[in-house]
């Protein structure tokens, strides 16, 4: 059998993930950011929790990383720096390991932090991407550059189309309505916008995505289309400076 994904709300925005390898039996957290709804899902699934993956150091993200370990002994996996609470395990870019049969690989993504890291499963063509990618957009650019971030959404690029992205964050509704702003005639970002509004309307996620979906309707991924360069003014400039004014606008963007 496969790997089992659980993912399901937290807090306002955030998700929750959960995946499961029935065939040893181990569970991981992908980042902990409440443990209410973390501790009832592992319930209702009769998991035990044997990790947790953290992406970056944010507090979302974190916020239940002592109190699982307390509950459960689980094993923290996070990036280098100081502020991963209950770190125990330190990955970089290029690292794998083991979770149960699968073999997890890890990338560096900073942009939205310098720390942070995604979580990639070639098997399963799962990539869990925490807050450098969204549907339909991408994280807020605090800690690093706007250099940084696009290098990162290239590394992400490089993942098979197939594969099933999972974010940190249901901001996906917002994201087009901004995307719509850059983009207006992009036939598959309209179809995909008028989805994404009947989901959220049902109060049912957007996510997972995938990388194709992305490609096809992400602007921060879609630096190099004429029509955005165009409507820009930015023909004939750098991919990552295109990308500096699409995410600027976005931070202006009410
Ligand atoms: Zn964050
Ligand atoms: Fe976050």
């Amino acid at each position: 059998m496969g790997l089992m994904i659980e993912q399901f709300g937290c807090k306002s925005d955030n998700f929750g993930v959960l995946i499961h390898d029935p065939d040893s039996g181990v569970t991981a957290a992908i980042d902990a950011p409440e443990l209410g709804p973390i501790r009832e899902h592992l319930e209702a699934k009769h998991w035990t929790l044997d990790r947790i993956f953290t992406t970056h150091h944010h507090g979302d993200h974190t916020e239940a990383n002592l109190a699982l370990k307390e509950e459960f002994g689980c094993r923290i996996i996070g990036p280098a720096g100081d502020a991963i609470p209950g770190r125990d395990e330190i990955v970089r870019e290029g690292d794998t390991f083991l979770f149960g049969t699968y073999e997890v690989r890890v990338l560096a993504t900073p942009g939205h932090t310098l720390d942070h890291i995604t979580f990639w499963i070639p098997a399963e063509s799962v990539a869990f991407v925490g807050d450098t990618l969204f549907a339909i957009g991408c994280g807020r650019v605090i800690e690093g550059t706007p250099a940084m971030m696009w290098n990162s959404l290239e590394k992400l690029m490089q993942l098979p189309n197939d594969t099933d992205i999972y974010c940190g964050h249901e901001y996906t509704q917002s994201n087009a309505r901004f995307a719509l702003t850059i983009e207006p005639e992009n036939a598959d970002l309209v179809e995909r916008a008028r989805h994404v509004d009947e989901r959220r309307a049902a109060h049912m996620a957007t996510l997972p995505t995938t990388m194709l979906l992305e490609k096809r309707t992400n602007p921060f991924l879609r630096v190099d289309e004429p029509a955005i360069r165009d409507r820009l003014g930015m023909r004939g400039k750098a991919a990552a400076e295109v990308f500096a004014e699409i995410r600027g606008r976005k931070d202006r963007f009410k």
